[in-house]
């Protein structure tokens, strides 16, 4: 991996499923009904044990996602993590991103094959 790539960092536990990420990148890429960039899914809900639960929203980029690179080329945000209210989506060097992964909280990294489509 270069040094200089860049990614998405999902802080999934806090996620509430509001699907602005999903929408607003939708919108910004003027992509048709059915086609995402990024995609909310849910894992559950289902009962685990008397404590546990089992419920999670997870936000999936998809390989339409160039991680907004017209927007990040004039240093803004990429339109999803600036519509995340709930502040858990990150961009920047996955170097940088990987250090934040604490072993606290759920998180997945997302890093882009070359040659996306948007
Ligand atoms: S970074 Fe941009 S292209 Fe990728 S999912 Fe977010 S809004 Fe869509
Ligand atoms: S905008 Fe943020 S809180 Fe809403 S579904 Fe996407 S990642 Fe989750």
């Amino acid at each position: 991996m270069a040094d200089t790539a860049t990614g998405l960092l999902i802080n999934y536990e806090y996620c509430t499923g509001c699907y602005s990420c999903e929408m607003s990148c939708a919108v910004e890429h003027d992509l048709p009904e059915g086609r995402y960039g990024i995609q909310v899914f849910q894992a559950g809900p289902w009962q685990i044990d008397k404590k546990h639960w089992q419920n999670d929203y997870m936000p999936v980029p998809t390989d339409e996602c160039d991680l907004c690179a017209e927007r990040t080329a004039k240093g803004k945000k990429p339109l999803c993590v600036k519509h995340c209210q709930s502040l858990v989506m990150e961009y920047g060097p996955v170097e940088e991103l990987a250090k934040k992964i604490d072993g606290k909280t759920k998180y997945v990294l997302f890093v882009p094959k070359a040659g996306t489509v948007l």
